[in-house]
């Protein structure tokens, strides 16, 4: 096997995609980036265009891709609320068509697909915290659905490609991950509290802020994707990737204004419908098979987005 790989990011001008390629690059490979741009941003890749390795493809996953490749991350499909649910249809075209035509790219060039799943996929969860064993509760006709079915769909569909074509597949569940380069517009909850205490603006809690999220940095996120990426053919997944420590909405919002001392004040907005109430992976699994668990604290984690917008804001 060759040490240098040719690696397809989709979705790779995103949050995520951006720092995943970025990390691909450093580690030597070559990637070809993917992305429609409906939630990336070319200013998240902008530094990385000039490295010969590197090659950016204006691409929508939902129309067939012919490449030639030897691992693919399928991370194409808006991750935010307001923006999955902006054009629901396409998202549901994006998690399922996407999901064909990547499963179908790894069938014919026998690479290797990792799936950029979700928490989501747990819907409201009645079990606390989610191990993979636990099958979800997701309103199937809500409009978190087109985003929640979408990706129990894609993850289907790898389920069904492992076992029916043998593609190598490696699905993790993504846990609420946060870090610079996520869109100051995104409209999630981290981007939302630090853009408005960094412009003094109401900090605004949806519903009574004691629903919880767990908070995952994003180098320790790829950290885990990685690791995942490098077991062997025999473990495929599903797997939680995420930080257990469990904060409220409202814990967030006061260490957000603490950490940079802003004026703002918290408001109450009304709670948007299906909003899960608590979250917080057990990573038992990811533990003992990938021996992975994140290390940076939400503080930490926190700083460093900070520093972020405040440059982009004054940018
Ligand atoms: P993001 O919105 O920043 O990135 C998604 C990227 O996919 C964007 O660059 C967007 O333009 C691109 N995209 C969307 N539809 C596309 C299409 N049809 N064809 C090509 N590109 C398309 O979001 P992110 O936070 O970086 O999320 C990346 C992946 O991780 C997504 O699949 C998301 O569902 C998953 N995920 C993220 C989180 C999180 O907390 N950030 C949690 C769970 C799962
Ligand atoms: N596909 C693609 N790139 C490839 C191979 C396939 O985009 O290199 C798409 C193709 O358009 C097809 C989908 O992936 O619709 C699923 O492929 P598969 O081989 O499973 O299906 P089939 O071609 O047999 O319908
Ligand atoms: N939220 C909030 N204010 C905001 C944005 C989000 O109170 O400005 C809440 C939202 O209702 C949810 C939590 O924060 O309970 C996390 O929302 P996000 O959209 O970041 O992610 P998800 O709901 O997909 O976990």
């Amino acid at each position: 096997m060759r040490a240098s790989r040719r690696v397809l990011v989709s979705g790779g001008a995103g949050f995520i995609g951006s720092h995943l390629c970025e990390l691909l690059l450093a580690e030597g490979h070559e990637v070809l980036c993917v992305d429609n741009y409906f939630t990336g941003w070319r200013r998240n890749i902008e530094h990385l265009v000039n490295t010969p390795r590197f090659e950016l493809m204006r691409h929508d996953v939902t129309f067939p891709l012919y490449v030639e490749v030897d691992d693919i991350f399928n991370l194409a499909c808006p991750a935010s609320p307001i923006h999955y649910q902006h054009d629901p249809v396409q998202t549901l075209k994006t998690s399922v068509h996407g999901a064909i035509n990547m499963l179908g790219l790894a069938k014919r060039t026998r690479a290797k697909i990792f799936q950029a799943s979700t928490s989501e996929v747990y819907g409201d969860p009645t079990v606390h915290p989610q191990p993979e064993s636990y099958w979800g509760h997701v309103n199937p006709l809500g409009i978190r659905a087109c985003y929640d079915e979408g990706k129990r769909a894609a993850e289907t569909l790898f389920f069904d490609y492992h076992r029916q074509h043998k593609v190598r597949i490696k699905v993790a569940r993504i846990f609420n991950t946060y870090g610079p380069r996520m869109h100051p517009n995104d409209g999630r909850v981290v981007s939302n509290f630090i853009v408005q205490a960094l412009t003094n603006t109401d900090i605004s809690i949806y519903g009574d802020g004691n629903q919880t999220r767990s908070f995952c940095y994003v180098t320790d996120l790829l950290d885990g994707f990685m690791k995942l990426m490098a077991t062997g053919d025999d473990f495929i997944g599903p797997v939680n990737l995420g930080n257990p420590v469990e904060f409220t909405i409202r814990q967030l919002a006061e260490l957000v204004i603490e950490l940079t001392d802003s004026k703002s004040k918290l408001i109450s907005l009304p709670l948007p419908s299906d909003d899960p109430r608590q979250r917080q992976p057990d990573i038992t699994l990811a533990r003992s098979a990938l021996q992975w668990e994140p290390k940076v604290a939400l503080r930490d984690g926190l700083k460093e987005t900070i520093d972020y917008f405040r440059k982009l804001l004054a940018s």
